[in-house]
Order: C-alpha cells, then sequence, then structure tokens
C-alpha cells in the first residue's frame, strides 16, 4: 500500500508534469470511483492545474477555478502520465485528459478513490480534517507530547492516521527497528529520549524511501509506471525468518493490534 515516501514520489512527479497545463477533458470509466460525490464536468474541464501538493497519504490537485481534485492511492492504485490517447488499460477508472498527454487512474482493488471538493472546504472534509499531523511538519516536542498523551502499543498508534499522518504498515516497522523500538511498547510509558529518537528515525527512513522513489511491494509505481527501489532497502518488513542485519537474530512477524509487525527480538526492546 501507498504510503508517505511513494504518495510524495508521486506528487512529485505530478507537480512537474502536470502543473500549469490545462484539462481539456476527462473521461470516467467508473463512476464509483468518484466515492463522495460525482463531479460536474465544468467543474474540472478548462481548468490548469496550479499545484500538487500531499497531505498525509492523500494526493491534492489543486485547479485554477478554485476546485481541487483529491485522489488516495488505496492499496493499488496508480497515477500515471502516458502519451496522447495510450490504451486505457483494465482497471482505469478516470482518464485526464491534457495537450500531449494523459492522466490515468488505475486501481485493481479499488480500495482507493477520486473526490472533487472545493479549496475553500479543504479544511472541513472529514478525512481529511481528522488527519494527525505528518511527521514533517512537526518538531520533535510535539511529536512526543502526542505519542506519549496516547496509551496504546506504538506499532499500532504509528499507523493510526488520526495519530501522525503519512505512516503505514512498511515504514512503521522500518521505522520501529530504526530506533530500536519493540512494536508492543506501550507510548504513554516511553521516555522522552526513545521518542526524539523515534521522530528522528522517522524523518530519516522517510527521507532515504523519498530518495529511493518508494518502495514497490505490490503493484506501486510512480508517476511514469516506474517502480522504487526502497523494497531493495527492507530490514524487517517482508523478512520474517531472514537474519537481522545488525545482530543476526532471527526477524520476527506477529499479529500486533490486527496487522502483521516485523521485527528483531533482539534489537527493539
Ligand atoms: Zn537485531
Amino acid at each position: 500500500m501507498p504510503e508517505l515516501p511513494e504518495v510524495q514520489t508521486v506528487v512529485d512527479d505530478l507537480k512537474e508534469k502536470i502543473s500549469g497545463a490545462g484539462i481539456l477533458d476527462m473521461k470516467t470509466i467508473t463512476r464509483s470511483i468518484w466515492r463522495y460525490k460525482y463531479p460536474r464536468k465544468r467543474d474540472i474541464i478548462g481548468a490548469t492545474v496550479s499545484n500538487v501538493a500531499r497531505r498525509g497519504k492523500f494526493i491534492l490537485v489543486y485547479l485554477s477555478n478554485g476546485y481541487v481534485i483529491i485522489v488516495h492511492l488505496g492499496m493499488t492504485g496508480r497515477l500515471t502520465v502516458t502519451p496522447s490517447g495510450s490504451k486505457i488499460e483494465k482497471h482505469t477508472h478516470v482518464v485526464l485528459k491534457f495537450a500531449g498527454f494523459d492522466l490515468h487512474y488505475n486501481d485493481i482493488r479499488r480500495f482507493g478513490f477520486m473526490d472533487l471538493v472545493g479549496a475553500d472546504n479543504l479544511a472541513k472534509i472529514p478525512y481529511l480534517h481528522k488527519l494527525g499531523p505528518d511527521p514533517f511538519d512537526i518538531e520533535g516536542d510535539e511529536f512526543i507530547s502526542i505519542i506519549k498523551s496516547k496509551n496504546r502499543m506504538i506499532k499500532p498508534l504509528l499507523l493510526d492516521q488520526n495519530v501522525i499522518s503519512g505512516l503505514g504498515n512498511i515504514y512503521s516497522d522500518e521505522v520501529l527497528f530504526e530506533a530500536r523500538i519493540h512494536p508492543r511498547t506501550i507510548s504513554s510509558k516511553m521516555g522522552r529520549k526513545r521518542l526524539a529518537n523515534l521522530h528522528a528515525a522517522s524523518l530519516a527512513v522517510l527521507r532515504d524511501a523519498i530518495k529511493a522513489r518508494g518502495s514497490s511491494i505490490s503493484n506501486y509505481v510512480d508517476g511514469s509506471g516506474v517502480k522504487g527501489l526502497y523494497q531493495n532497502s527492507h530490514r524487517v518488513y517482508g523478512r520474517e525468518g531472514e537474519p537481522c542485519e545488525k545482530c543476526g537474530a532471527r526477524i520476527k512477524r506477529e499479529i500486533i493490534g490486527s496487522r502483521s509487525a516485523h521485527f528483531c527480538p533482539r534489537c527493539q526492546r
């Protein structure tokens, strides 16, 4: 599932490729991909893309007419720029047409969605409004007080988008390994120093993953349809039974808070 680094990679690609471009036409193949409200074509066609940004795992495509197209990639969403008139692949739900290229939204499992909202209403959209801050947008002190104020196991807490946004199953595992924290550790009992380390580890892991253009685990690709490379740098995620690169102990996988957690039982305490 695309997490912060994958979504940021797509956002950076789209910013470069579609900013300033005018939307000439829109074709919706699957109406229900517009989960909340089917948009009026006239609110999209004719507008120019003014910016592309990220909020948590959401992609925000700002239009010159005051609307914003929101895209959530769900589990298997792909948002890719292709030459004009490219074949519409199976599971492509929406095509936006520009001069010289098209933007395809493809999603096999359809956990993702698209939405069109007025930029003025953005803050009131429930699924955006309730999001916790991005690790990049807060200082260590704020991160520490957010985590300490909860009384939950750290792994499911990091996955909760309403507490801290952007981390999913891959990066929560990798960040906890980097910070040497056991995924079952109770957040309220963690010392300030460990939490400062956790914040620093989050930033370091996420930055490295963005540099590697994300992790292609299932079918994630960037805005040009190219796979990321960070899956080659995973140290615990998807490595159950393999030796820990720091200490040689076998990486464990356990279900914690209904999600699987990968960790080193020796390094992470
Ligand atoms: Zn280890």
